[in-house]
């Protein structure tokens, strides 16, 4: 028997993509009957969102920092950069993004966020999906799923810490956001830094590795190696810490045939070579909103064009390969490609030439012997 709908979508977790879908479909002045099924209780301050964007964006309220120069280092080289077309790298911490996502829930009836209720399991059906919480159940003809997936076992991945403090004293220049300093190789491979002063005080330290193998003694060993080397003796109170590990792995097209979609991280958000996934999930949710609106199917997190995906699979194979000559290859990006250029391979507006042009500033050998593996490995 056909089982009557208790919502028009289901959204699984609400994090950064079911909250940013919910925003999309409350800023169209959407009347779907919507319910997010989250999992917590409440909502912590438990991660900080950077990406590059121009001033002024949907988010801008609950950026907390902008800096228009950012630094890549290895040992005393440094390159600084600033974008000529006016982007600046930008921090949303995840508190105000989630108190804002919560005030514009309370303004509308029609999408409820439902704290406390985990996701037990989905039955995807002809006309609906079914889901199952631990007392309830819900059905409704999509659902979209951002739950994390757990990850293959030890994919290639970036790793990280942060410690978000205030010193006793001015210890930093906050014009300059440290995106990829101190870069070293060591025997678990490749390693940086991310240095971001919210003021001359305040700032989070982030000690990041790429690898498959990262015990996390050792990077907390680089954190409180950080910590010595840029506040030298200066007394700190610690505010907060984070920690996490996002795969570095060109996500295969996710299943868009039935009625159950996935989106956020475990529908591919996150961009294989950098990690960066924010603004993805941005572009996700306001065209899976503008779908839902004109009465379409809705769309999982949509995968990279062709190109792109064998791009990242060539850098990653070579980083994988040569993690000693990594720092070398960030520092020849940084140095012989234009910012904006640069910016436009590392985001979503690449092109093609943007990549020739990256290819150009570095060498050419490691790359030429990676190249039918990875050419391979997206074809797959
Ligand atoms: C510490 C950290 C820092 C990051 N920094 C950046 C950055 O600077 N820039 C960037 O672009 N990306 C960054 N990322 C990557 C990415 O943007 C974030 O991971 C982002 O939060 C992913 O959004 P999501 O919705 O996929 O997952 P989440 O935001 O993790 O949301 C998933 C939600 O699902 C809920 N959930 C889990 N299981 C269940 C269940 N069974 N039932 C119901 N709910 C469930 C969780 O509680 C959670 O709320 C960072 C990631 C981390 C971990």
């Amino acid at each position: 028997m056909p089982r009557s709908a208790t919502h028009d979508l289901l959204i699984l977790g609400a994090g950064c993509a079911g909250l940013s879908l919910a925003n999309e479909l409350i800023r169209r002045d959407s009347k779907l009957r919507v319910l997010l099924l989250e999992q917590r209780t409440e909502y912590h301050n438990d991660r900080t969102w950077c990406f590059w964007a121009p001033p002024q964006h949907a988010y801008g309220h609950c950026v907390s920092a902008r800096w228009p120069s950012w630094r890549f280092s290895q040992g005393l080289e440094r390159h600084d950069l600033s974008s000529a077309q006016g982007l600046q790298y930008q921090c949303i911490p995840a508190a105000n993004f989630y108190a804002d996502s919560r005030s514009k829930l309370k303004t509308q009836t029609a999408i409820e966020l439902a704290l406390g209720h985990s996701v037990r399991s989905l039955e995807s059906k002809e006309d609906g999906v079914l889901v199952r919480c631990d007392d309830s159940e819900f059905y409704a003809p999509w659902a979209i799923d951002t739950r994390p997936q757990p990850p293959a076992s030890q994919p290639y991945a970036q790793h990280f810490i942060g410690l978000e403090l205030v010193a006793e004293q001015d210890c930093f220049a906050d014009d300059l956001a440290g995106v990829m300093e101190d870069m070293a190789c060591d025997e678990y491979g490749f390693r940086f830094n991310y240095v971001l002063p919210f003021s001359p005080r305040h700032v989070l330290l982030e000690a990041t590795r790429f690898g498959r193998h990262v015990p996390k003694d050792a990077l907390e060993r680089d954190l409180q190696a950080l910590l010595r080397a840029r506040l030298q003796n200066t007394a700190f109170r610690e505010l907060r810490r984070e920690q996490g590990m996002i795969p570095m792995q060109v996500a295969a097209p996710a299943e868009t045939a039935g009625r159950l979609l996935q989106a956020g991280l475990a529908g591919g958000a996150a961009r294989a070579s950098t990690g960066y996934a924010f603004l993805r999930i941005q572009h996700w949710a306001a065209r899976c909103a503008e779908q839902l609106l004109t009465k379409q199917r809705p769309i999982a997190q949509p995968p990279d064009p062709r190109w792109r995906r064998w791009v990242d699979q060539l850098f990653l194979r070579v980083i994988e390969q040569y993690p000693e000559r990594a720092p070398a290859f960030f520092m020849a990006m940084a140095g012989g490609v234009a910012s904006d250029t640069l910016l436009r391979f590392l985001s979503d507006e690449g092109r093609p030439q943007d990549f020739m042009k990256v290819a150009a500033a570095l060498p050419k050998a490691p790359f030429l012997r990676a190249l039918p593996a990875a050419m391979g490995a997206s074809r797959a």
